[in-house]
This record gives structure tokens, C-alpha cells and sequence, in this order.
């Protein structure tokens, strides 16, 4: 059985905007009002977009304030923790004070997902989340970080390290609060 099409509505064009161009005007009347406009976007990269510290960008390996080497004790907890395997280290002794560090450090950034959790269970703020999102490689080889490729200077984190013990306070507070209202009842 045919079925039938409705019927096509057409709407009727006045003389003007059957000339076209009062509608072309108008276009570029809007256009231009745009340009004196408050803008939302950056001319990047010639602009870099600068991250607040609640940003979690590359993971990166924190250095001793007295610049002798990393912070990270190799307990291989961050490891052990990271869902895609992207963090491998092999442990050893030293001389330092912390008496344990990593002889190697490695993330496969192929595999990271920028989840946050190494730097949430690091005991020592040895790892963090930094600022860094614009990281390109060339060969899947380059993709995988070393230590001295990882390491930064504490100053180039701090942003990072106040906002995470502001939230690492606030959580433990919270636990705290939640614990004695149990106990009340
Ligand atoms: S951010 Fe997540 S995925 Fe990336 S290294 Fe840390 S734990 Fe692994
Ligand atoms: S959790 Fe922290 S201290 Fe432990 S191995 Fe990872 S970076 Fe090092």
C-alpha cells in the first residue's frame, strides 16, 4: 500500500529577503558584535592555560627540600595501587636519611589515566599530581618515564602539596565528626 507524504510547507520570502544580501548584513552585523565581546577561549599554545591546584595532571616524582635526591621511601605502595600497572621501581638502600629509595622509577604514561590515587596513598608526598597536560611523544618508548624525567623541585609543586593536605585535613576531619556522632548515639 502507497502511503502519502504530507504536504511540503513552504514559507514565503519577502522581497528583501529574496535579495539575500539584507540577510548577509545581518550575519556579519552579529559577527562583529562579537568581537567587542567578553572571549572564553585562548589562543593556545601561544597562550598556555595555567591549571588551578585541584587540576591532577602528569604524575611527577617530588624532590627533597635539600635537593639530594627524591622523597619517595620505594615502599611501592603507589604501585600497588595504580589500576592500569603503570608505575614499576626497583628498591634499595642508601645513606640518606630515609634509608630506602628508588634505584629506578618508571611510569608508562601510555597506560596512566591521571586518577590520582599513587598520590593518595604516598606516606611520604613523594608523588603528585602536577600542573603539566600539554605532553606529546614521538615513539611509545618516550612514553615511559624515568626518575630524572619524573623528578621536579618541591617549589614547582607546592600549589599542589597545600591544596592536597587542605584535603586530606577536611577528609580526616569529617571521619572524626562522622566517628563521634556514631559514638553518641
Ligand atoms: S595517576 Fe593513577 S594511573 Fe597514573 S600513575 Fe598514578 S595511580 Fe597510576
Ligand atoms: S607511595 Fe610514595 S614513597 Fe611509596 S613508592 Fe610510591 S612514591 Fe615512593
Amino acid at each position: 500500500m502507497q502511503t502519502k507524504n504530507p504536504p511540503i510547507k513552504r514559507i514565503k520570502l519577502s522581497f528583501l529577503e529574496r535579495l539575500y544580501l539584507p540577510e548577509i548584513f545581518k550575519g556579519m552585523a552579529y559577527t562583529f558584535a562579537q568581537m567587542f565581546k567578553p572571549k572564553f577561549t585562548m589562543s593556545y599554545p601561544e597562550v598556555k592555560w595555567k591549571p588551578k591546584p585541584v587540576f591532577r595532571g602528569r604524575p611527577v616524582l617530588v624532590e627533597r627540600a635539600d635537593k639530594t635526591g627524591e622523597r619517595c621511601v620505594a615502599c611501592g605502595l603507589c604501585a600497588r595501587v595504580c589500576p592500569p600497572l603503570a608505575i614499576s621501581m626497583q628498591a634499595n638502600e642508601t645513606e640518606l636519611p630515609q634509608e630506602r629509595h628508588p634505584i629506578t622509577f618508571e611510569i608508562n604514561m601510555l597506560r596512566c589515566i591521571y586518577c590520582g590515587y599513587c598520590e593518595e596513598v604516598c606516606p611520604e608526598e613523594a608523588i603528585v599530581m602536577s600542573d603539566e597536560y600539554d605532553i606529546t611523544y614521538h615513539t611509545r618508548q618516550k612514553a615511559i618515564m624515568d626518575k630524572q624525567q619524573l623528578l621536579v623541585p618541591m617549589e614547582k609543586v607546592q600549589a599542589r602539596l597545600d591544596f592536597l593536605r587542605e584535603y586530606k585535613n577536611a577528609v580526616r576531619n569529617a571521619a572524626e565528626q562522622a566517628v563521634g556522632e556514631d559514638a553518641k548515639k
